[in-house]
């Protein structure tokens, strides 16, 4: 066991740890970040080329690292009913894609408090200025420019009392047109960097003891207890969860929210023309109903994007350069849905924690949903009377979160600053402290909170 007891230690290397640790060393000279790093490296600058390596593992059929991270975690999914991703790659998810933030706060913030509230809704607003990312929220403007076609269907929509249509806020970096760069975690390290030791651990198990808190970790057969006076648990909502749970020693199964996704593919009758020339959702359609909450987007294809199609869904090589031709007109959409709409728990069963799901409705009611965004596309001439959904199944939208909410009174919760009820040396910075009703692109409020937590302990 080692002897030095930690001021404070990070555990995860994901965009929620990296946005932490680089605000903390505003004020302070070093951090210390436990992360497994498996294929720890760090790149060279990163040009957001579409450079395959940002898919998602499972997308390229390459299973072993999904395999990793639920073996080493000890977690388990029902692959018949869901379909859960995670990664222990350093970067963690915050690897893949993630480039749109969607900026409605308003009702998911509230059991913050109004001053914890405003508090990451400016931290929201900084990270957009000093990551120079593109679109408009408040008071800043980076615009995501698109053609006149698609500018007059915001205006038309601008008062609708049953829609939202905007353009999405696009977690790219934005300094200059040659100098386009995701927001990802190799760009936070490479400005940090040296004031970051990283031990190269992995987690198992959280135990105290008085006013300390004991890292369980391993490395291949190497053994090693840290021992912290404060913890900054930022290792993802699924392995977040399952680590308090066994601390709290939780035996009921835990609802985990998340935004049941559906991709639908639809034929444009006018291309979407942007500044950017990225696959992001570049429009974004919302349901302005009080008790309804879904949306879709209008996103172009592209060469990767279709490539990618070609791979999985061998049947449509014949068709490959007819369809590499009309790229512009193919658009994908994702139909999410709000966190009402949930469909995964969380339980220990034999020892193992397994993530599963119940309801059979979901993909019934995506589809209802989907139709309430096509007819609108139809009504507006985007798009020609075809539609082809995909259905990547439930827990494929990897937005997890709200397992141990804010403001709650639970054992599994944590306060307004983020600390764990049952022990205030834990602060939890990731996805679980959040439920996001109406916000359906979240990882921009995560990363606000987190950013918020470190000035919090930094004052
Ligand atoms: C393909 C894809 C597209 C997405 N698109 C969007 C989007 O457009 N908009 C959006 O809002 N969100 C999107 N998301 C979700 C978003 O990427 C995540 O919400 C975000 O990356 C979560 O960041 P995080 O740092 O909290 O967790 P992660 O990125 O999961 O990081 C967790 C970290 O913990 C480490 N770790 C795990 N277990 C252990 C352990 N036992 N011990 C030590 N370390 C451990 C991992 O190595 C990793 O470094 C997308 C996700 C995917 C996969």
């Amino acid at each position: 066991m080692s002897e030095k007891v930690f001021d404070i230690l990070v555990v995860g290397s994901g965009l929620s740890s990296l946005v932490f640790a680089e605000e903390y060393l505003k004020k302070k000279n070093n951090i210390d970040i436990i992360s497994p790093n498996f294929k720890y490296k760090i790149k060279t600058e990163m040009d957001y080329n579409f450079d395959p390596k940002t898919l998602p593992p499972q997308f390229k059929k390459n299973f072993s690292k999904i395999v990793d991270y639920f073996h080493f975690n000890n977690l388990n999914f029902d692959k018949k009913n869901c379909n859960i991703l995670g990664s222990l790659e350093f970067g963690g998810l915050s690897n893949y894609w993630g480039l749109q933030m969607d900026k409605e706060a308003n009702e998911d913030l509230n059991y913050f408090g109004n001053k914890a509230k405003k508090e990451i809704i400016n931290c929201f607003t900084e990270i957009l200025k000093e990551k120079s990312l593109i679109g408009n929220f408040g008071t800043y403007k980076n615009s995501l420019k698109i053609n006149n076609f698609y500018e007059n269907i915001l205006k038309k929509y601008k008062d609708s009392k049953k829609l939202i249509i905007e353009k999405s806020l696009i977690a790219i970096n934005k300094n200059n047109k040659k100098n386009i760069k995701k927001l990802n975690p190799d760009l936070i390290l490479k400005k940090i960097k040296k004031k970051v030791t990283f031990h190269n651990f992995f987690l198992k198990k959280i135990s105290k003891k008085k006013n300390l808190i004991f890292l369980h970790c391993i490395r291949g057969n190497e053994k090693r207890i840290f021992k912290t006076r404060k913890l900054i648990l930022a290792t993802g909502t699924l392995v977040t969860t399952k680590l308090i749970m066994d601390f709290l020693n939780i035996k009921r199964e835990v609802p985990i929210k998340h935004h049941p996704r559906l991709i639908s593919m639809y034929i444009a009758k006018k291309k979407i023309l942007d500044n950017t020339k990225l696959t992001a959702g570049l429009l974004q359609i919302k349901s302005r109903k009080k008790n309804e909450t879904f949306s879709g987007d209008l996103r172009p294809s592209n060469k990767m994007i279709l490539n990618m199609a070609f791979k999985i869904y061998k049947i449509l090589f014949p068709l490959k350069s007819i369809l590499m031709f009309f790229k512009d007109y193919i658009f994908f959409s994702n139909n999410l849905m709000g966190s009402n709409f949930s469909n995964l728990y969380i339980k220990k069963i034999n020892k193992k924690f397994t993530i599963f799901s119940k309801n059979k409705e979901t993909l019934k009611k995506l589809k209802r949903n989907q139709k309430k965004i096509y007819n609108f596309l139809r009504k507006e001439k985007i798009i020609f009377p075809f539609f082809k959904n995909f259905f990547p199944g439930i827990g494929a939208d990897y937005h997890y979160y709200g397992t141990i909410q804010a403001g709650g009174k639970k054992k599994l919760s944590v306060n307004k600053n983020c600390q764990l009820l049952k022990n205030n040396s834990i602060y939890i910075v990731d996805g679980s402290v959040f439920n996001f009703k109406k916000n359906l692109y979240p990882y921009g409020y995560v990363l606000a909170n987190s950013k918020r937590i470190a000035k919090l302990i930094n004052r």
